[in-house]
């Protein structure tokens, strides 16, 4: 079945899972707020990640050195000192091309227009259009194009591509001088403008460029410059991770596919850090091990894949870098990125070591060569580090239109099959009718299975309208089990349990209700 991402979004909508942020004042573009649904959905998303990665150590799996793998947390500022940014690159060089059009105003970054002029005519007249956006010869364009056109398709969405298509098309003569993907003008585009995507803003009351600071564009850099910080104060020792979750804000030229490119989002990250002997197997570790996370909560099946970059796609200072791809609505038959993993190399520590001045070797007393008593004499140095950074909010998004199924044969046909762990409403208790006893059993029902279910998500009761209405309700919030009280539980204490999936219903024993929610949702 193909998804519409307008289905989904109008759900989102209509459901409280996702609001256009500022909505009543026009919207503001590249935000989105989240409502009480899409607020707790992402909650479960982020403490599952929480649980997994941070508390249980990769769910209590053994490292490649056949140790447990110990992750520990920070919670650091959003505002740093703006030195930080100019070590990690950011400030140098966290720059998009952007290229307007003066017609139409729409906004392309030059690389996605280069997709659109590359796209099926990739011959000697484009040397013009490769020089002219400044990125290289006409075969370092073409080998760049052939590698990245997935990933530019699938963030540029459906309607600019097909508007491509036609750009395409143009004559040649037209193409000498491009056209707007977007209007189809010609000349009308700017020359292309370095943007830099950190969101500036000023520290303290008089606001002059001394005071400037920037709102971090990832969550990442926090982690490093505690490195030292975590080592001195904890008995944790490399191998080791630091992981935090938080808002991450880029100024994005384009935003749009909902909240899969926003200017604010949210990030789980791990910073890893490992002797640079051990790291390729911590990448494998890693890599592999966050795939199957992402499959455990339902992103199973050839919608999630694993791609390896190639070579020349590497950072400078990467060895290895995968992305954990899902096919998103508007990406099909694409893939978006969810998760990077990289192999960084102990390029991030070098950079604050040397724009600090700080001291970051770290200690390794389990290293070097043996002292005269047989006992490692200890080793100093720069550990490397391996990087699994996921966008939450990509993750929330990939759970929506994942869960999000159409059945038309049911009486209300659109169902919302979250993984159990993810379900913002874990289960409904009914009485069939508002009365005979009914809504006094449902309460305290509901009180008791309130309290167990606890942080992990609501649990409604509803007395009003048909019961087959209220289940329709249930299914498009994504509540995996609806129990009902009704004339038969009065009598022998059962009460009927309807699955969200099948729409099948059993009965079963009014006391045997929590355990069997527990079970059910893995709680
Ligand atoms: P892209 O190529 O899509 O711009 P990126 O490679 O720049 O992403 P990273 O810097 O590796 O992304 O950030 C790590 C993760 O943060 C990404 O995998 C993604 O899930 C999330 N992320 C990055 N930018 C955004 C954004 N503008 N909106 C939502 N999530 C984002």
């Amino acid at each position: 079945m193909d998804k519409s991402m307008d289905d989904i979004m109008a759900l989102c909508k209509r459901r409280g899972f996702v609001y256009q942020a500022s909505e009543i004042y026009g919207g503001i573009n590249g935000f989105w707020d989240y409502g009480p649904l899409g607020a707790q959905l992402k909650k479960n998303l982020r403490d599952a990640w929480w649980n997994d990665v941070v508390m249980t150590g990769c769910n209590g799996q053994m490292g490649p050195d056949g140790n447990p793998v110990r992750i520990v947390p920070v919670d650091t500022c959003i505002i740093q000192n703006p030195k930080v940014w100019e070590a990690s690159g950011h400030v140098g060089g966290f720059n998009d091309p952007m290229v307007d059009c003066r017609a139409c105003k729409a906004r392309f970054r030059a690389d996605h227009l280069l997709v659109y002029a590359l796209r099926d005519l990739l011959d000697e007249s484009h040397q013009q259009t490769a020089a002219w956006l400044g990125v290289g010869t006409i075969d370092e364009v073409k080998e760049q194009h052939r590698k990245q056109i997935d990933k530019f398709t699938a963030s540029v969405g459906g309607q600019l591509v097909e508007n491509t298509a036609q750009f395409v098309k143009l004559s040649d003569e037209d193409k000498a001088s491009l056209g707007c993907p977007n209007c189809g003008q010609k000349g009308q585009l700017t020359e292309p403008r370095a943007f830099n995507l950190m969101f500036k803003t000023y520290v303290g009351a008089t606001a002059n460029e001394d005071d400037i600071a920037y709102l971090r564009p990832e969550t990442a850099q926090g982690i490093f410059i505690n490195f030292k910080n975590v080592v001195d104060s904890t008995r944790i020792g490399v191998p080791f991770g630091i992981a935090q979750t938080g808002k991450s804000f880029r100024n994005e030229v384009t935003p749009r596919n909902f909240t899969f490119r926003s200017r604010e989002f949210e990030q789980m990250e791990v910073e890893f850090f490992c002797h640079d002997d051990d790291s390729q197997a911590w990448y494998e570790f890693w890599r592999d091990w966050r795939m199957q996370w992402w499959q455990s909560l339902g992103l199973a099946g050839e919608n999630l894949v694993l791609r390896e970059h190639e070579q020349d796609e590497l950072s400078h200072y990467s060895t290895a870098t995968s992305d954990i791809e899902y096919r998103f609505p508007f990406t099909a038959p694409g893939f978006g990125e969810l998760e990077g993993v990289a192999h960084r190399g102990c390029y991030d520590l070098t950079q604050h070591k040397e724009h600090s001045k700080a001291k970051l070797e770290y200690f390794d007393p389990k290293r070097g060569e043996l002292a005269k008593n047989g006992q490692p004499k200890g080793e100093h140095y720069l550990p490397t580090v391996i990087e699994p950074s996921a966008g939450l909010d990509r993750g929330v998004l990939a759970a929506l239109c994942e869960a999000y199924t159409r059945d038309e044969s049911r009486p209300s046909p659109e169902i919302m099959q979250f993984h159990p762990r993810l379900a913002p409403i874990k289960a409904a208790v009914f009485p069939l009718v508002n009365k005979d006893g009914m809504p006094e059993v449902a309460a305290k029902l509901f009180a008791d299975i309130r309290t167990r279910v606890g942080s992990s998500g609501f649990v409604e009761t509803d007395a009003k309208q048909s019961i087959g209405k209220r289940y329709a309700r249930m299914d498009e919030g994504g509540c995996p089990f609806c129990f009902t009280i009704d004339g038969e539980t009065l009598t022998d204490q059962t009460v009927t349990v309807r699955d969200r999936d099948t729409g099948s219903q059993e009965r079963i024993g009014i006391d045997r209700v929590p355990g069997y929610l527990c079970e059910k949702l893995g709680v």
